[in-house]
């Protein structure tokens, strides 16, 4: 096809796109460490980990090696009455990586899906005990969890859109949002309408699901561990099952391996996603606890009613073992702390910008938060010719790079910010 860009104009959706009115896109022809080549000869420095999903970067050649090897093999194969190796050993990292109570792993295929069977499982876990009152869930306003109903349906009640699809999305019970900031002083006011809600509801009320220390797509905002602690304890206290979806917080994005870490506390179910692949491939984790899984096999109908066609798929447990592997064997957590460092640094001249209300900084996750919206037909572009990839979303401007940027690549992408920022 010659021409590519007017055929995707044409006939393809992206992300949040309209079809009849479609914002530009860029032609990627292919990537390696921390850069995307483009079509036009030119190459961006990626501040996006496409989407929180390539902590090693792009083309990383013991990924690529794994791939191979692994499709000489086997590429896919059911997992109904059959397993294979990929799937055990990943399994068996991921009950050995994630809080010790979790042990029971359910490997799908996106992060979203991953959402959706996490709640599938909430609601069993009580249907099984005979408690099938229980089938609402609880959250924190500003969440988001994927596109798909249940998911939508704890997603921000707002940002999410709920009125669009009032009728057919669940209706659940929307705590305010967690205002203390991570570096805040706790106040116990901030859980005040948390604990009001499962106090009230706990009788219908089976999960709560949020987003462990920090919001992502809700409005990438970081809060306060004590408010994770407070939910875990008002969890326990009132029979909820808590899912912690780390599907952005996990591997390390945050300087913890996951966001749990930071107030101590295990959940009773976690979702995994996006890095889980170091982004190579869709693939996402649900684990659970012993006990969970337990009551979910003895009671009615004996089985938890989930199973996707490309459930476990080798390629893609393969790349995932890895990649993680890759992970652990690296000091991630000095990389983080670098580009902690950096980002703060870089991006504290945003402060003085009139049009920016706040600069934030957790790990790896660096954010703009502006006044007004951005203007993306506008901005887009400007950061294109700065030669670097950030794609912002409503106030937020922000940078979440691979984990093996170097200092200078994150310091042309924090110059990139800080100018574009200014000129808006
Ligand atoms: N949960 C969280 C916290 C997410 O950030 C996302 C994706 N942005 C999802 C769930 C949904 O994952 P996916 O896009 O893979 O369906």
């Amino acid at each position: 096809m010659d021409n590519i860009l007017e055929f995707d104009r044409k006939h393809l959706w992206h992300p949040y796109t309209s079809i009849s009115d479609p914002l530009p896109v860029i032609e990627v022809i292919s990537a390696d460490g921390v850069r995307l080549n483009l079509a036009d000869g030119r190459e961006l420095i990626d501040g996006m980990s496409s989407w929180w999903a390539v902590i090693h970067g792009y083309n990383h050649p013991v990924l690529i090696d794994a791939i191979k090897k692994q499709a000489d093999q086997l590429c896919h194969v059911m997992f109904g009455g059959i397993t294979h190796r990929p799937a055990v050993e990943l399994g068996e990292f991921l009950v050995k990586i994630t809080p010790e109570p979790l042990k029971r792993v359910f490997l799908c295929d996106s992060g979203s899906v991953a959402v959706e069977v996490a709640m599938k499982m909430a609601i069993q876990y009580f249907h099984a005990r005979g408690e099938s009152a229980k089938k609402k869930f609880l959250t924190v306003q500003s969440g988001y969890h994927g596109d798909t109903f249940h998911a939508m349906s704890v997603c921000d009640p707002d940002t999410g859109m709920h009125h669009i699809y009032s009728g057919v999305l669940p209706q659940y019970f929307f705590a305010d949002k967690p205002e203390i900031p991570f570096n805040g002083i706790w106040d116990e006011n901030d859980i005040k309408s948390f604990k009001s809600l499962i106090e009230v509801n706990h009788k219908e009320i089976c999960g709560v699901i949020l987003e462990p220390i920090v919001q992502g797509a809700g409005g990438m905002r970081f809060y306060h561990p004590e408010y994770l602690k407070s939910v875990r304890e008002l969890c326990d206290h009132y029979d909820v099952l808590l899912i912690a979806d780390e599907i952005a917080t996990g591997f390390g994005r945050t300087g913890e391996l996951f966001g749990c870490n930071y107030a101590k506390i295990s959940p009773d179910i976690m979702c995994l996603g996006k890095a889980l692949t170091g982004g190579y491939m869709t693939l996402a984790a649900v684990i659970t606890t012993a006990q969970v899984g337990e009551v979910i096999s003895n009671g009615e109908p004996h089985v938890f009613m989930h199973g996707p066609t490309f459930m476990a798929n080798p390629l893609a447990c393969k790349l995932a073992l890895v990649s993680l592997q890759l992970l652990l064997q690296s000091d991630w957590q000095k990389s983080i702390k670098n580009i902690e460092k950096e980002l703060a640094e870089g991006l504290s001249p945003c402060l003085q910008i009139s049009k920016v209300k706040d600069v934030r900084v957790l790990g790896a996750i660096g954010v703009v938060e502006l006044r007004e919206p951005v203007n993306m037909a506008e901005i887009q572009p400007q950061f294109v010719e700065e030669g670097v990839w950030v794609r912002p979303f409503g106030k937020l401007v922000y940078l979440m790079p691979p984990y093996c940027i170097d200092v200078h690549d994150i310091r042309t992408l924090t110059k990139a910010m800080v100018k574009v920022v200014s000129r808006l």
